[in-house]
């Protein structure tokens, strides 16, 4: 009897040996498969995957022996953080967040498909070296769409590396995409947002004026304006870039509202270029009373925005309100478009941005032979360094494109990332 019971243990407990075996090796297995389907498909089968640019440069390339990147080091680098490299250091690079679709690596089976895998970008190559050039060593972010397609034809974020200079220790930042996983100060730039708000909630807003000598206080608190405007217009007061007149505008439009309108446009939420998860941004939600009010109206305080965040919303105002999304990768899907602003107010805000541009920005002679509507924003961090803003749109249909450019630290809105808006609009148009 007591041999017996001896045995059923023992069986029992090689069972449960069993058992827990199976288990470990099925999450190893869903942890690792892919790893190991990738292994021995490209040790057997010879899987090959290839990431090409809009002109079908490549980007990326590998098969069973060899992981490769463009023969181009201006490419390899200004394309880093659109490609990422084979490590995933940086978490945004499309290596990394479609390495399943590129290898069709399926759980059920086990295997990736043994053959040749395309992955073609809306990014173009040329125009990201143009703006990685342009931003000359400094800190930044750089995007540019198609704003009736949603094609995304360029996104450089500054520093950058070579991925095939693994071994060299990265410039502090490198493995950060600007564009999409980060949010900065906007400044300026973010009364874009307050002016869109005004429009659909001030009902006389475009007969009203606003008095600036240089500094107004609310509640005993002075906001200082960059400048001494006197009597202005609501376009006026956009064009000079007024805070006297935003901080009255958002105290006058209440923080309630301001939320509603940051939410609504999306700057408090985690967006996603093709299921890649952007950073999200950030607006004082709690009560904070009316002088924190008037600087949150006009970009300062705690208010936070993300590059791509902020070129969702010049494409949808480019577009008259309605936003096609964004597109990485050339799927041959059309843009999902959705209802982002009143047509209304997205034809006000062209027609204050086309202004801004003729009347405060050098029009024709900063920005020759462009059809411009934008706004700069130099936002002020409270140690003498402002970053530089420059957003905006063409209002051209036949370069129908909207960018953002932020430089970190870059000084003047206007001089800094206006003048590398330029030079990437110019090259955009010729291409
Ligand atoms: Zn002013």
């Amino acid at each position: 009897m007591k041999k017996i019971t001896n045995r059923a243990v023992s069986v029992l407990l090689i069972a449960v040996l069993i058992i827990a075996g199976m288990v470990v090796y099925v999450l190893r297995y869903v942890d690792d498969g892919r790893d190991w389907a990738l292994y021995f498909a490209r040790a057997n089968s010879g899987s090959t995957g290839v990431m090409t640019d809009r002109n079908g440069a490549l980007l990326a390339a590998f098969d069973a022996t060899t992981n490769a990147y463009s023969d181009d080091e201006l490419t390899r680098i200004s394309c880093y953080h659109v490609t990422g490299d084979y490590w995933g250091r940086t978490g945004t690079g499309a290596l990394t967040c479609f390495w399943d679709e590129m290898h069709d690596f399926s759980l059920l089976t086990g295997t990736t498909r043994s053959e040749s895998v395309n992955l073609w970008l809306n990014i173009d190559a040329e125009l990201n070296k143009v703006a990685y050039q342009a931003l000359n060593g400094r800190k930044g972010a750089v995007l540019l769409c198609d704003y009736r397609t949603g094609e995304l034809l360029c996104m450089v974020s500054g520093p950058s590396i070579d991925p095939l200079d693994a071994d060299a220790e990265p410039p502090e930042g490198a493995y950060i995409n600007r564009c999409l996983s980060a949010a900065f100060t906007p400044g300026s730039v973010f009364k874009l947002i307050t002016a869109a708000a005004a429009i659909e909630n001030i009902p006389d807003i475009y007969d009203r004026t606003f008095y600036c000598e240089g500094v107004y206080e609310i509640a005993g608190v002075p906001i200082k304006c960059s400048g001494v405007h006197y009597t202005q217009t609501f376009e006026q007061a956009l064009a000079n870039s007024c805070n006297v007149a935003f901080a009255q505008i958002a105290v006058m439009l209440g923080q309630d509202t301001m939320v509603e309108y940051v939410k609504k446009y999306g700057f408090l939420d985690s967006q996603s270029l093709d299921g890649i998860p952007t950073a999200a941004g950030s607006y004082p939600q709690e009560f904070v009373g009316d002088p924190e009010l008037g600087w949150s109206g006009i970009g300062q305080s705690t208010d936070l925005v993300c590059p791509y965040s902020m070129l969702r919303f010049v494409s949808a105002v480019g577009n008259g309100g309605k936003l096609c999304e964004p597109k990485l990768i050339n799927d041959g899907k059309a843009a999902k478009t959705v209802s982002f602003m009143k047509a209304d107010t997205a034809e006000q805000l062209a027609s204050m941005m086309s202004y801004n541009v003729a009347a405060h920005y050098g029009g024709e002679s900063n920005f020759p032979g462009l059809k411009l509507c934008a706004k700069t924003g130099t936002a002020e961090l409270g140690d003498g360094t402002s970053h530089a803003w420059f957003a905006g749109f063409l209002q051209d249909e036949e370069h129908p494109y909207a960018f953002v450019v932020m430089i970190e630290q870059g000084g003047g809105g206007l001089s800094a990332a206006g003048s590398l808006a330029n030079t990437l609009l110019q090259a955009v148009v010729r291409r």
